[in-house]
């Protein structure tokens, strides 16, 4: 069964239609990045799966249930969630405030400790969270999404204001929960570092998906050409030259991704090379490339 499944959905506030049509399946276990410029949609999508508001049109299954429903009170426990810009009230400590989610979602106060270690913030579980850095409360609330081992976890720019380090830590604990068998949905604006993360990345303008896929998917729908980087003294053959984009001790030069192999053996055989290097284009490249589309396909 599908943990997420959202069909034909709409979602309209007054005249702003936020989702125009959204058709949306998640399997379990998968790891998935929600991306889109501001207003996209992607919180009014996360809102619809947590049932905090209905669809306008359309139907939204979580776990096979409408998350809307009183009855859906077992599918909550399920659910993780991490908003965005997470506040929690300043006056009590870490300790204090896990401990109050775990009782508000009838978990076990022990989880509160384990999960406080669990995101580095032993030293601090004392401590009032009015004391704490914007990565500290950030890191409180991702604690706070994991009570209850949830078997859906969904995160609103999760890694705002956690330090290079912590982001990589962060991701690396999204995998373990991926192994446990967690469906997670990862909304984010901070593109670079996530793409080796994700099992598929969906782009969202305007309400509709743009593109969706893994990476490689991406890459081939885009058909962006990928960077060559060559260094050491070497003459291109003729019909390569007009693709040099730059020149400064090394040779960059672009080349379609049909060609790929073709102009690698060509370069590999040149004398005089040194080294070579490969650059695809990144998550941040395929996302300008599908939300430029929009933009000029609006312009039309
Ligand atoms: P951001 O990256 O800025 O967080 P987003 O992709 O999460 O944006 P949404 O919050 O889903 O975007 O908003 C989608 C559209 O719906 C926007 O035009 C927004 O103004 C509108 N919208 C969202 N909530 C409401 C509301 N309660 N009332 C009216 N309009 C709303």
């Amino acid at each position: 069964m599908s943990i997420v499944e959202l069909e034909r959905v709409e979602k309209h506030y007054q005249s702003v239609h936020a989702l125009q049509g959204l058709d949306l399946v998640i399997q379990p276990g998968e790891i998935l990045g929600l991306f889109g410029h501001n207003g996209a949609g992607k919180t009014t999508t996360i809102k619809l799966i947590l049932g905090l508001i209905e669809a306008t049109k359309g139907t939204v299954r979580v776990f096979g249930e409408d998350p809307t429903l009183s009855e859906a009170r077992n599918l909550r426990r399920k659910l993780g969630f991490l908003q965005e810009n997470v506040s929690f009230y300043d006056q009590l400590t870490g300790l204090e405030v896990l401990n109050y989610f775990a009782k508000l979602k009838g978990v076990s106060k022990k989880q509160s400790r384990e999960l406080l270690h669990q995101v580095g913030l032993d030293h601090a579980i004392k401590r009032r969270v009015k004391t704490y850095s914007k990565g500290m409360r950030q890191r409180l609330g991702l604690a706070q999404a994991l009570l209850g081992d949830p078997k859906l976890l969904l995160l609103d720019e999760p890694t705002v204001g956690l330090d290079p380090i912590a982001t990589q830590d962060f991701y690396q604990r999204l995998n373990q929960l991926k192994e446990r068998g967690c469906t997670i949905i990862l909304c984010s604006h901070v593109l670079p570092g996530v793409e080796k993360y994700i099992d598929r990345g969906l782009i969202m303008g305007h309400g509709h998906i743009l593109a969706e896929g893994n990476l490689d998917d991406l890459r081939a729908k885009a058909n962006l050409p990928l960077t060559l980087r060559i260094s050491g003294d070497v003459e291109l053959p003729e019909n390569l030259q007009g693709r040099i984009k730059q020149r400064n001790g090394e040779i960059h030069m672009e080349v379609g991704l049909e060609e790929k192999m073709q102009v690698m053996k060509t370069v590999m055989s040149l004398p005089g090379l040194e080294n070579i290097d490969l650059h695809l284009p990144t998550l941040e490249d395929l996302y300008t490339y599908f939300t430029g589309s929009m933009q000029l396909e609006a312009e039309k």
